[in-house]
């Protein structure tokens, strides 16, 4: 049976993707040796690199004067790499989720940490608004979008600080003005590779301010001047990463995905609002349009897993909310198709009428 592949990541990658991979581990670039038995010096693979580098920067129109760099440890890591390397003083945070909980206990072990708002006495079902960003701070932080509670900012604030921002799950799903931030980072196993690499954009200008020392592996400058070959870099992620951006210029770029995303985003939202059974669990106006959390009415109580059962005779898997949310979580990456989420759809009305 045909699979729908909801999860909230690792997730679904494109056939394309998926399908280059396969072919690299067999043969890589005719050299007759699997992609996960080359050398990351060789010729062929730093040319992997190059593209992937160069593909980021096409994508997300990345100005002059910034480095793109496929980096380990996951986009947890750089929640103490940017402090590390930009933490003068004083920084910026706004809570949103988990993640940024995380992001801002890293923060202050390298500094004054000003948290200029919370969503969280909400359970972050809503992003903070009227809050101030100080001029003296070193950056403001945020996490664009909130990949448990579903919630999102499809926008680069306006403040008069640099931005960094954990782009992890909603990178390459809007163009972005990369101009306005210090740094941008992003796990891959969302919208770009299997686990295992972590995209970082940072601005060449931002680095070098901080008086304390820094670990060498963790300071961006090593990877900087290495163009990320200061250790082994994750290969293989690399390699399916370069396949997911040439896809993505193939469809059109970013503004393409955008629209695309929207649309699915939009009918799921739509069968929710219009259920009897199912609500959304998010102030409407911030959404997520890659995670839609959604809960069954109380007077629905208890068939939660009924429902999970009956989607996944549809081929429907990983809709199962995040266990501190609870309910439903459909997650519609960039290669999720538009069929699958009308599957979803479908199996929400059909449940709904047994009921
Ligand atoms: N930030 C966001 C928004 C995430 O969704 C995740 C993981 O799901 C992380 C950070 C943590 O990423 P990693 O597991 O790569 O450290």
């Amino acid at each position: 049976m045909k699979k729908h592949n909801f999860y909230a990541g690792p997730s679904i990658l494109s056939e394309y993707t998926i399908k280059n991979t396969a072919e690299a581990i067999k043969d890589f670039a005719g050299t007759g040796l699997s992609i996960l038995e080359v050398s990351h010096r060789s010729k062929e693979f730093v040319a992997v690199m190059d593209e992937a580098q160069a593909l980021v920067k096409e994508l997300l129109e990345v100005p002059e004067g910034y480095h793109v760099l496929f980096l380990g440890g996951g986009a947890s890591m750089q929640f103490c790499m940017v402090p590390y390397n930009l933490l003068k003083k004083k920084a910026a945070y706004l809570e949103t989720g988990t993640w940024a909980t995380n992001a801002i206990k890293e923060a202050r072990l390298f500094g004054e940490v000003d948290v200029v708002a919370s969503s969280k006495e909400a359970n972050f079902t809503n992003i903070p608004k009227n809050y101030v960003v100080p001029d003296d701070v070193d950056y403001f932080h945020f996490t664009s979008n909130n990949t448990i509670y579903g919630t999102e900012m499809r926008y680069d604030p306006d403040v008069k600080v640099p931005l960094v921002a954990d782009m992890s799950s909603d990178i390459f799903s809007r163009p972005v003005d990369v101009s306005k931030y210090d740094v941008i980072y992003a796990g891959a196993q969302k919208n770009l590779a299997p686990a295992g690499v972590t995209i970082v954009i940072v601005k060449e200008d931002a680095l070098g301010h901080v008086d304390r020392a820094i670990p060498t592996m963790l300071d961006y400058r090593t990877h900087v001047k290495k163009g990320s070959m200061f250790n082994t870099p994750p290969v293989l992620p690399i390699y399916s990463a370069l396949q997911t951006l040439k896809y993505y210029k193939e469809l059109g770029g970013v503004k393409e995905m955008e629209r695309r995303d929207l649309a699915k985003a939009e009918l799921l939202y739509e069968a929710i609002d219009s259920s009897k059974m199912f609500v959304g669990t998010v102030a409407p106006e911030d959404r997520s349009i890659m995670n839609v959390c959604f809960v069954m009415k109380p007077e629905y109580d208890g068939l939660d897993k009924e429902f999970i059962d009956f989607a996944s005779t549809k081929g429907i898997v990983g809709i199962k909310g995040h266990r501190s949310v609870g309910g439903f979580r459909a997650s519609l990456y960039n290669a999720l198709p538009i069929e699958s989420v009308k599957v979803l759809v479908d199996a929400m009305k059909e449940f709904e009428a047994k009921h």
